[in-house]
Order: structure tokens, then sequence, then C-alpha cells
């Protein structure tokens, strides 16, 4: 994203976001979104919804946490800027108060490794952080330590994180660990689903290596 002009960077966002509450990910403000440009990011304004989104309303957060005069960042702009500080390979952020993975995250529980889709985040679950206040370093600390691990996590009693190399990826990975989420619900309606087991995990990871598969 670095290399792309500020202009293009900016349209894609806006795509991006419109795209996330298409899919039915975000609704109202509830959502966020980034990408990585220059030392900075380019974020979606505070209040933000697809309809007022705009490609003047992005506001660039530079790597000192400050941003021009007149405008307002996200109130989670600190959670992006940790999680690209901590992860080099990084160029995109989605925050979703989607609806599975809000009723997952409601139980500040992981979602187990009970489909072998849980795996492409990274692991054999996908953790949920402890609840702390929107906008708080607590939460920022937190989500960036699931995701050194992980491309998403669930964050306690609020909803998820996904990050990727480029919108597109981080856009799909909100959408998936929803879907991921929503399978889960559906299959606790007839009882505990068997989890993978660890081989069965092994296995999965060995074959998913090298595929770039969910990258
Ligand atoms: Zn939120």
């Amino acid at each position: 994203m670095t290399t792309g002009s500020e202009a293009a960077a900016r349209t894609e966002l806006v795509q991006a976001y419109k795209e996330v509450v298409g899919l039915g990910l975000t609704e109202l403000s509830s959502g966020n979104i980034s990408v990585r440009f220059g030392e900075g990011m380019l974020i979606s304004p505070t209040g933000a919804s697809g309809d007022t989104i705009t490609e003047d309303s992005l506001v660039y957060v530079g790597p000192d946490g400050g941003w021009e005069a007149g405008r307002r960042p996200s109130s989670e702009w600190q959670l992006h800027a940790r999680v690209y500080r901590e992860n080099a390979d990084t160029n995109a952020i989605v925050h979703t108060h989607s609806d599975y993975c809000v009723a997952v995250a409601c139980h500040c529980k992981p979602l187990p490794g009970f489909h072998y889709m849980v795996g492409v985040f990274g692991g054999d679950d996908v953790p949920c952080v402890p609840y702390n206040t929107f906008g708080s370093e607590e939460l920022a600390r937190d989500v960036a330590l699931a995701l050194r691990a992980r491309t998403a996590c669930l964050m306690g009693n609020h909803g998820a994180t996904a990050r990727g190399k480029h919108l597109d990826a981080a856009v799909k990975g909100a959408h998936r660990l929803e879907i991921s989420c929503r399978h889960y619900i559906h299959s606790l309606a007839i009882g505990e689903p068997r989890l993978l087991t660890p081989e069965e995990w092994a296995d999965f990871h060995r074959r998913i290596g090298n595929s770039g598969y969910a990258k």
C-alpha cells in the first residue's frame, strides 16, 4: 500500500469499508478499517458509516499518533497502530461488531477448532481477548498480542479484528471469521461439536503451509 498514491489508497479504503457494510459485517458506525500508509496509517474517521464515509473523511495518523486538526480518527486508532507496529507484514486491519462474532465473543471464550476453516487464521482456535473499554490502551495491547500468532481474534463482550497483507485479505478474514462463528453457533444447537485432534491440526497446517490458502 505504501507505494500507491494517497488518492488511490483512500479510494480503496472507502470501497473496502462499503464492502464490509455490504457483507453485513458492519452496521451504523460500529466498525473501522485502516491501511498502512507511509510511516503511519489511513483510518476511517470516528462515527463513520457506509452512507457517510468519503475519501476526504479518512484520517492520516502519523507514527507519533498525531493527526490533522479538525479531524478525528476512529476511537480504536491505537489498536490499529499497535497491530501494525507489531506485525511488519500487516498492511490492512478490519474491526467489526458482526453478529456471530459478537455472539461468541460475549462468552469471552476462544472459537475452538471445531472445523478446519478455523485453522486459516493461523492456529487451532481463534483466541478471544479479555474485555476492556473501547479505545483503551489495554484493549489495543491485548489485541496486538493475540494477533502476533493469528490473523484474527475475538474481543470479549465487543467484536472481532482481522489483519491482512492487503485490504482484500483483511476483509476476507473478517468475513471468514463471521462465517465460522455462525457455523459454530449452529453446531452448538445440537450439542458440543467434536474438535479436530492435534494430529489432524498438524496435518492441516502442513497442507495449508504451501498452498497460499487464505493468505
Ligand atoms: Zn469496536
